[in-house]
Order: C-alpha cells, then sequence, then structure tokens
C-alpha cells in the first residue's frame, strides 16, 4: 500500500506563494502518478506579513506542525519593511534550523549546458558539486549575544565535537550517494582557516578522524579563501565541500551567483529527524505580487525533498521521481522554454513551471 508523507508548507512572504502554488501542484500532479507513495499538504502560517498581523511570527502551532511533518517545504519568507522592535529582520526558517537541530545546510551548485552563468566554460565542463554549511552554531552562534561597548565590539564562534561529527558523517553519506549515482567521485573537501584560527584546526583534526572511517571515499582540506577563488576558476575540481556556518553563508551565495542567479539555487536544512527544503533566494519584494517570479529554486527543492524522503524510507519510486524532476528543470532551462525574465527571457511564473511539466511528460 502507497505510504502517505505528511508535508507541512510554509507560503512565506511576497513572491513566496507565486513559487510555492505551482510548486505544490506540480508536486501533486508527480506522486498522483506513483502508486508507491502519496503527499498530504498543510498549509502552515508564519513570517513577516502574520508577523505584522498578529505579532507572532511562528506560530506555535505551525511549529508543531512542522515537527510532526515528514518533511517541510518553505517558501521565502521576511519583508524589509516589517522588523521586530529590536530592529532585527522576522526568519522563522532560523528559528526553525534551531527548534529543529537542522545542522546540514545543503546548497547543491550545478550549471547545465545553456545556463547563463558568468563563468566562462569554455571547455564545456559539468559543474556540479554540493556545498554543506553547518546551520546552528559557528559565528552564527553568536547572533544577539554579541558584546558590544563603545570601544569595543566581540561575537564569538562556536563549534563543537558533537555537531561536527555528526555534520562531517552527513557529508561523507553524502558523497557516498552521489559516488553511487554517479553524480560525484565521492570527494569531501574541509574548507576552513586551520593556518590562522585554532577552532578551525579543532574542526579539521574530527574531519580527520571522520574521514578514516570512509576508506572507500577520498577526502581534503581547502581554505576559505582559496575556496572562493577555485569555486571561479575550476569549479569543477569539487564534489562535497562541507564548512562552519558563517563561510558556508558567504560561499553558497557565490555558488548561487556562478550559477546564475538566485533563481536557480535550491536548499534543504537537514537534521538528524527533520529537514526542511526551500529555495535560497529571499522574498524578492521588488517584483511580489506580478506573477514573474523564477519558480525553479523552489521546484528543485522540492525535488531534493522528493530525493531525501526516499532515500529515508528506502521507496526508490520517490528518489527516481525527484531527479527526474530536477533533469526536467535542467531541460527546461537547457532549451530555453522555462526562462523567466532574472533569466534574460519573458516567461512567467506559470509558464516556467509548466516547462518543467512538460519537460518531465517527455521522459516518461
Ligand atoms: P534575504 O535576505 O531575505 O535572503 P535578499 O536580500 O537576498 O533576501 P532577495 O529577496 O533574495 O534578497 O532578492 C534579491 C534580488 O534577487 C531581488 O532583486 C529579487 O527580485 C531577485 N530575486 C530573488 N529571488 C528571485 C526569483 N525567484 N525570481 C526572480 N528574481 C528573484
Amino acid at each position: 500500500m502507497a505510504k502517505t508523507f505528511e508535508i507541512a508548507v510554509f507560503e512565506g512572504d511576497g513572491i513566496g506563494p507565486e513559487i510555492t502554488a505551482p510548486t505544490v501542484d506540480i508536486l501533486a500532479q508527480i506522486s498522483g502518478a506513483n502508486a508507491d507513495y502519496a503527499l498530504n499538504f498543510t498549509y502552515a502560517p508564519a513570517g513577516a506579513a502574520h508577523y505584522a498581523k498578529t505579532g507572532v511570527a511562528l506560530p506555535q502551532e505551525s511549529l508543531k506542525l512542522a515537527r510532526q511533518s515528514d518533511a517541510i517545504l518553505l517558501s521565502a519568507m521576511g519583508l524589509p519593511a516589517v522588523r521586530y522592535e529590536d530592529g532585527t529582520e522576522i526568519s522563522p526558517q532560523i528559528d526553525l534550523r534551531r527548534e529543529l537541530d537542522l545542522f546540514a545546510g545543503v546548497r547543491p551548485v550545478r550549471i547545465v549546458p545553456g545556463q547563463r552563468s558568468p563563468l566562462k566554460l569554455d571547455g564545456g565542463q559539468a559543474i556540479d558539486f554540493v556545498l554543506i554549511r553547518e546551520s546552528t552554531e559557528g559565528l552564527f552562534y553568536s547572533q544577539g549575544r554579541g558584546d558590544v561597548s563603545v570601544d569595543e565590539a566581540r561575537e564569538t564562534l562556536v563549534i563543537t565535537r558533537a555537531t561536527s561529527e555528526k555534520l562531517f558523517r552527513f557529508a561523507f553519506e553524502l558523497a557516498r550517494q552521489r559516488k553511487v549515482a554517479g553524480s560525484g567521485p565521492g570527494k569531501v573537501t574541509c574548507v576552513d582557516k586551520a593556518n590562522v584560527f585554532r577552532a578551525f584546526a579543532f574542526f579539521r583534526e574530527i574531519f580527520d578522524a571522520e574521514a578514516k572511517r570512509h576508506p572507500d571515499l577520498s577526502a581534503d582540506h581547502a581554505y576559505v579563501d582559496a575556496t572562493a577563488l577555485w569555486m571561479v576558476e575550476r569549479p569543477w575540481v569539487f564534489d562535497v565541500l562541507v564548512t562552519e556556518n558563517m563561510f558556508g553563508d558567504i560561499l553558497s551565495d557565490l555558488g548561487a551567483g556562478i550559477m546564475g542567479g538566485l533563481g536557480l539555487a535550491p536548499s534543504a536544512d537537514i537534521g538528524e529527524h527533520h529537514a526542511v527544503f526551500q529555495p535560497c533566494h529571499g522574498s524578492a519584494p521588488d517584483i511580489a505580487g506580478r506573477g514573474v517570479a523564477n519558480p525553479f529554486a523552489m521546484i528543485l527543492s522540492a525535488a531534493m525533498m522528493l530525493e531525501w524522503l526516499g532515500t529515508r524510507h528506502e521507496i526508490a519510486a520517490m528518489s527516481k521521481d525527484g531527479a527526474a524532476l530536477r533533469f526536467a528543470v535542467d531541460r527546461a532551462i537547457s532549451d530555453g522554454s522555462g526562462t523567466t525574465r532574472d533569466l534574460g527571457g519573458n516567461c512567467s511564473t506559470q509558464d516556467a513551471a509548466t516547462a518543467a511539466l512538460e519537460a518531465l511528460a517527455a521522459f516518461a
């Protein structure tokens, strides 16, 4: 009998609902055509607009729904004009990371033929690597805890053995899955600044200990500054990169940049028991309400969700559907049938989603 998965959907702010609708529609069509699994979507209110209305950014009921679900599909959240009293932005997605202990921020960086990357890929090299950003500690641990006086400001970075061990285990497991799927050579690179900071030497030591447990995979190190350079000069050398929260924050935007824009960058925040899938971009209030937002980052995040659930619950058809959806988006980008304005075309959000669905039907 088909297993039904409960999906909590956070539509979010700005373009959030506009890109959520076609994504949920695609997921419903895919799962509806498959006898091995079913998806049940429940919408959860949260975000800046919700805060403006009610004074609460992430209601307890929504958090409870997230905890009880099998996976969480989250669109963009936050609005520049809506802030907490202390001036900080409304970001329930960061609260969810902390509440659900989502330590691994997975940011795939892929460039397919025809994709408008600012890189000159004359040799036609395929770019397909994954950046894993630790998402619960590092320098972000200091968020809201900084010490600021008239003459001095201090923020303290925290790296723990327990989280680092979980993080590196996850990174090697992902490299193994990619190797089996033929997506990578099975290599994990620890990105740090171990030549300057003791905390990163500690991080690297834990990485090396984990690497020894995976003789079937290879492991190396790179300094974060050199990694930024190589992501532009020769990104094809990477497979799985794993790094601290702040370094990962910066490198993932660089990754989105080389992919040709935020509209194509998906992500997942994964813990041992929960996972949130959401596009890397924000709520883009400058284009909200016009039906022109690029839905691909959100649709690719949904594809990651299917692959994650399929692997976790050993439902091959579900993983296969996730991969097929990813290929369908690649096709809609490569052949230009889904080119939205941010990519230099004139497709609407719905046109782009339809192009992905048509490409998917062509595979079937
Ligand atoms: P946040 O801090 O919340 O992540 P941000 O400051 O990075 O947000 P975004 O909301 O991501 O900002 O928008 C940055 C720019 O990218 C804007 O000009 C926006 O219109 C554009 N943009 C973001 N997402 C998309 C999308 N899906 N389709 C088209 N343009 C987008």
